[in-house]
């Protein structure tokens, strides 16, 4: 039989469809399962999205389209991220995808000869070391454990960047951390940033609509402008609009970056569909009460798994204030057991817990943490009492 591409040695599925997978597996075998694992908003959008796709659909094209998406598309996207002061762009700088993790997926063939080296701190959203991995790109990471609290500090970046990365990648707010950089941290690290040219730098900012506790988003390009040369804004509507299945991501960056990926589109997927489009284009320009909902219930939850996280003696939980989703370092119960059941690492721990007490969360060492595990904090509300219940009651019962 002939042989699959090298590549596809180093390709991996994600993990965390793998335990979303097995919770799904056993609920339909009649356990009562309660999943924090996939990263989903877990809420639909307004009406007013449907009725854009229901209108798309009744005068469709029928068309191929743009590579780079239809003006009026792109004019929305430039709308959405002047609202958060990203001004100046023209539609030359933009460039839409299936999804913000092709957007990725496209800048690391863009952008990444093999062997060149991609930076960027961990905990990492798994795709980062997935799309790298395919690509063959050398990985540089940058450790930022929960004493510090997850967040890389300038003097880390200045170090990384000293050895000339071809990329540093950077997300905030934080999956799978929550954590988001105040306004101070991201000016500290841009100061970095503008002494090390050589670097381009990709803001995967796409939670940033989700911030909690009056926190202000900010970015590289706000805290030093003659950074936008260099800086690849990435964003989506899977989390702010709840539509991760309509699959429509997008760029705002140097007109060089957004071209290259026009002809990588125009190479494998054309264009995002029409009706798609016209989703997004709604999304963006109609009523923000959906998302706007979304994030304050968000942070009531986010309250919720805190107080859970910081009653349980032993844990180390920095306070998330974006996205959703809790990362506690959750090594104290190591070596302990439960039920007589032995658990060496973060890996143990989840399925001991998933198989103990029906609650499904994500191993850290998927995001390059092996302390910690990752919750997703999105289920239905009625079932995130429950399980926080059953998180406690797990550790309670180690010894
Ligand atoms: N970046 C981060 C940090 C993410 O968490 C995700 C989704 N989990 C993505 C990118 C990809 O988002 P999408 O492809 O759904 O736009």
């Amino acid at each position: 039989m002939p042989q699959l591409a090298r590549r596809m040695s180093r390709a991996k599925p994600s993990v965390i469809m793998q335990v979303a997978e097995k919770a799904k597996r056993l609920k339909a075998e009649g356990r009562d399962i309660i999943s924090f694992s996939i990263g989903v908003p877990n809420f639909l959008p307004g009406p007013h999205v449907y009725e854009a796709a229901r209108q798309a659909v009744e005068k469709d094209s029928g068309q191929y389209g743009s590579n780079r998406g239809p003006d009026a598309l792109l004019d929305a996207l430039l709308q959405h991220v002047e609202q958060i002061g990203l001004t100046g762009y023209t539609r030359a700088n933009c460039a839409t995808g299936i999804g913000a993790k092709h957007v990725i997926y496209n800048l690391a063939e863009a952008l990444l000869d093999e062997g060149d080296t991609i930076a960027f701190p961990a905990p990492y959203w798994t795709s980062y070391v997935d799309i790298a991995e395919i690509v063959n790109a050398k990985i540089q990471l940058l450790p930022c454990p929960a004493s510090q609290n997850y967040k890389l500090t300038p003097q880390q970046l200045d170090e990384a960047l000293a050895s000339k990365p071809k990329v540093f990648l950077f997300n905030n707010p934080s999956n799978p951390t929550g954590m988001v950089y105040t306004k101070d941290e991201v000016v500290a690290l841009a100061d970095v940033l503008v002494k090390h040219p050589d670097t381009w730098i990709i803001a995967d900012d796409i939670y940033n609509r989700m911030l909690f506790d009056g926190l202000e988003y900010y970015n590289f390009v706000l805290a030093r402008p003659e950074l936008r040369d260099r800086v690849i804004f990435l964003d989506s509507l899977s989390k702010t609009y709840g539509m991760p299945g309509w699959r429509l991501g997008f760029m705002v960056g140097p007109e060089a970056v957004a071209k290259a990926l026009v002809t990588l589109n125009s190479n494998h997927i054309t264009n995002v569909p029409e009706v798609v489009n016209a989703a997004g284009i709604a999304a963006l320009t109609g009523p923000q009460d959906v998302p706007e909902q979304k994030r304050v219930e968000f942070q009531a939850k986010r309250d919720q798994v805190m107080a859970v996280m910081d009653a349980i003696p032993g844990v180390v939980c920095p306070r998330p204030q974006g996205a959703f989703y809790v990362f506690p370092d959750i090594s104290c119960a190591f070596g302990k057991s439960h039920n007589g059941v032995k658990i060496e690492n973060d890996v143990d721990f989840c399925n001991v817990l998933l198989e103990a007490k029906g609650v499904a969360c994500v191993p850290g060492s998927a995001f390059g943490e092996p302390r910690a595990l990752r919750i997703s904090y999105t289920c239905p509300t009625p079932q995130l009492a429950p399980g926080l219940a059953r998180f406690q009651e797990f550790f309670a019962e180690l010894s």
